[in-house]
């Protein structure tokens, strides 16, 4: 058996292989590298596979908030409501475009506990920043309630929940803006850094065009202040080739979770993760939770040649570059026993039931 990656980039672009290449040398050919013809095809391709009127592409999915909190008006002196657990990338576009991020506690399911939500809400709060984690989408409904009550927008994380579906609608379509990542692990990866911005709001999605490129109104004439952030033409081709498969991908992990679900289910030490009904989890991370033990256990896939990874072994609010937001441990308690006891195995959709079946016996053993 062939060794066990928590991701298998190069069996993905094996299996893909000629139409990639293809792609990809047209691109060598016609060299239009920057906003070429094919950013436009994957803008239009990925705003209707979601269900929205516009997708701007950008240079990566850090980028793709900063540009979403900034056409949504958001900046020094606002404070924007998001989870603590999650990748820095989400809290640090708050703190980019000058704004605060105020955290609130998780649920079980690892995603922003929207029952909190409303006890965070000041008179400076202009946003609320859901994460998807691992792929699976927030409590939506409970979030758009808080969010029209008190006159928030809502920016979607998706970097980790492209084909994901909160009932029938896909992640990202919910709210103001959607924020998606095509870092080539995510499950819509690209062969480097890229990203997107999905909306329904024409002064947004125009804004969004400006600020990814300078700020230009058109050609040497600047409305807004804005940088440099476009997609490159290369990773829209790769991309529209990979966006063919993506159904069949997210399918593929959900199966692979279901073997995992069915035999780690069994132990008392293991919580592994239910997908509610109506809800479609996308899987980029197939995490269980370890009960009792998780570094020792972690030790022992390692010494078996399994690997495992910890997403995420400190919550945000702890974080030494956070000192300045003045949390102390204690202040989000869920957050917190998780970091101590998630755990995150292989998945991709080339990973075989043999595989899942041996990394499952060293887990049991
Ligand atoms: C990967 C990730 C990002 C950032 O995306 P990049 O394309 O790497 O900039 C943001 N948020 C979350 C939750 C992510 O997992």
């Amino acid at each position: 058996m062939q060794k066990i990656q928590m991701t298998d980039l190069k069996a993905q672009y094996q299996s893909i292989k000629k139409e990639i290449n293809a792609a990809t040398r047209r691109v060598f050919n016609e060299c239009a590298f920057v906003l070429g013809k094919q950013v436009a095809a994957l803008e239009e391709a990925v705003s209707r596979y979601h269900g929205v009127k516009y997708a701007v592409g950008v240079a990566s999915g850090t980028d793709a908030l900063v540009l979403a909190l900034c056409a949504q008006g958001i900046g020094s002196g606002d404070e924007v409501i998001t989870t603590p657990f999650t990748f820095i990338a989400t809290a640090e576009a708050i703190s980019r475009v000058g704004a605060r991020p105020v955290f609130c506690d998780i649920g079980q399911d690892y995603n922003i506990d929207a029952e909190k939500i409303e006890s965070r809400v000041t008179s400076k709060t202009k946003a609320i920043l859901p994460v998807h984690l691992y792929g699976l989408p927030c409590d939506m409904d409970k979030i758009m309630a808080v969010a029209a009550k008190h006159k928030l927008k809502v920016i979607e994380d998706c970097a980790q929940s492209f084909g994901a579906e909160y009932k029938g609608r896909k992640t990202g379509s919910i709210g103001n803006c959607g924020c998606l990542s095509f870092f080539p692990a995510k499950n819509l990866g690209c062969y480097g850094d890229g990203g997107m911005i999905i909306t329904n709001e024409e002064d947004t999605a125009k804004k969004l065009l400006m600020l990814r490129n300078h700020g230009a109104s058109s050609k040497y004439h600047y409305s807004l202040h804005g940088s440099n952030s476009r997609l490159d033409t290369l990773q829209a081709a790769i991309l529209n080739v990979k966006l063919k498969y993506i159904n069949k991908w997210v399918t593929r992990r959900n199966n692979n979770a279901k073997m995992y679900n069915r035999l780690l289910g069994k132990s008392q030490n293991i919580v592994v993760p239910e997908v509610p009904d109506g809800i479609k989890h996308s899987f980029n991370y197939y995490t269980i939770r370890i009960k009792k033990d998780r570094d020792i256990l972690r030790n022992k896939l390692a010494e078996n040649n399994v690997p495992s990874a910890v997403y995420y072994p400190l919550s945000l609010h702890l974080q030494p570059v956070y000192k300045e937001l003045n949390y102390k441990l204690g202040d989000f308690p869920v957050a917190e026993q998780m970091q101590q006891e998630v755990l995150s195995l292989a998945m991709y959709p080339e990973l075989k039931p043999a595989q899942i079946k041996k990394i499952a016996k060293v887990l049991l053993q």
